[in-house]
């Protein structure tokens, strides 16, 4: 029996773990991967996320993040650019995901995946693939990938992510709308470009589609080549869910289980790890699963808002995004209301 099963080691999940580990208690967490590994993310880490990071004792910067100062939006020959409103890094997942998990420590378990978890008595049995678990309370944080009987909804995107060399985006962020999704691109440690898109259905060349959406993206790709013979996918991405209340008691539920913000408007990894943080400081004081998902709800409320409101422009209207007298006003307002309340929930 131990007293808590943090089920998944991504941002979120690790975060919880490394505060309550830190405050003493007992934590089992446990990641299905064997080694720390890419998945699919724009990589794109701001100030909230950065500020998570600090209270966990890492430091975008000092972990190789790319500094990034502008946003750049193009849509056919139109292209406008705008200074960031706030500081932001491009750090590849394979390096954020596994400094995180060094930092979780001896609580993580790799290499165990998590099967199903039931109610039993007081407490709950986890299902896994090297046995049963038995735990007082559990965080559910298998992020992108639904465990069974923990469904969510809304509408289902698909992710696509590939690390490109011969592309140098320099400081900027390249928010590129195409026929049937919009993609990210941004500088990579150590050079090349991230290239992910969130689309609707994978077109037979993502890359020529891409790049045909905009002069600029043509420009960009020109010279790319992918640095993976596939690209990483995730399907069924349901951006906009957010957690209903009510639930299990004893069952905690954060990051992309508690609530998905769609990519390139909002950031998810900061989310992921203020829920991490926030899960911890209301397990410490005492607070029930019900009453952390009724807050982390309210919480989240208006960056979710927000961020949805500037995905569906960025596709209702990419044209409108990529003009020049739009784009700075536009991405201050919805950097501004995106932005989670570092000052609460993080328990300090
Ligand atoms: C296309 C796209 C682009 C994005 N771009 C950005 C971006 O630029 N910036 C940003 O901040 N966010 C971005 N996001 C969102 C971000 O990736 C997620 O919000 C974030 O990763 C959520 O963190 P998490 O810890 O909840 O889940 P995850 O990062 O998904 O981690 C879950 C962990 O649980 C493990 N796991 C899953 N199932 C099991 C199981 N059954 N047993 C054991 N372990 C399991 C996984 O291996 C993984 O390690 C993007 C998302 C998409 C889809």
């Amino acid at each position: 029996m131990t007293e808590f099963a943090i089920l998944g080691a991504g941002p979120a999940g690790c975060a919880a773990a490394i505060m309550l580990a830190r405050a003493g208690r007992d934590v089992l967490l446990l990641e299905r991967t064997a080694a720390p590994r890419e998945v699919v993310c724009g990589e794109f880490l701001g100030v909230d996320a950065a500020a998570a990071l600090a209270v966990l004792g890492l430091d975008a910067a000092a972990l190789g993040g790319v500094p990034l100062r502008r946003l750049r939006v193009a849509h056919g020959t139109r292209e406008t650019a705008a200074v960031l409103p706030f500081a932001a890094w491009g750090l590849s997942r394979l390096r954020l995901d596994a400094a995180l998990q060094a930092a979780a420590g001896p609580a993580l378990h790799r290499g165990v995946t998590v099967l199903g978890a039931a109610p039993e008595g007081a407490g709950w049995r986890i299902r896994t693939s090297a046995g049963e678990v038995a735990a007082r309370q559990v965080i559910l944080a298998t992020g992108k990938h639904a465990l069974r009987g923990f469904p969510r909804t809304g509408a289902g995107w698909i992710g696509l992510k590939l690390h490109l060399d011969g592309v140098d985006p320099g400081d900027a962020v390249a928010l590129l709308p195409f026929v049937g999704g919009y993609a990210g691109l941004q500088p990579t440690p150590g050079g090349g470009a991230n290239l992910c898109a969130a689309v609707r259905a994978v077109p037979e060349d993502w890359l020529a589609a891409v790049a045909g959406g905009s002069a600029l993206g043509a420009r960009l790709l020109r010279d790319a080549r992918p640095r993976w013979t596939r690209p990483l996918a995730v399907a069924g991405v349901p951006y906009g869910f957010r957690l209903g209340p009510g639930g299990p008691p004893g069952l905690f539920r954060i990051g992309d289980q508690a609530s998905v913000i769609p990519s390139f408007t909002g950031e998810g990894v900061a989310l992921a790890l203020h829920s991490g943080l926030a899960v911890a400081a209301a397990i410490l004081a005492e607070q029930d699963a019900a009453g952390f998902h009724a807050a982390w709800r309210r919480r989240s409320a208006v960056p979710m808002h927000w961020a949805a409101a500037g995905a569906w422009a960025l596709r209702a209207a990419p044209a409108g995004f990529a003009a020049a007298a739009t784009i700075g006003p536009l991405a201050r307002l919805v950097a501004g209301r995106t932005r989670l309340d570092i000052s609460r929930g993080i328990g300090l």
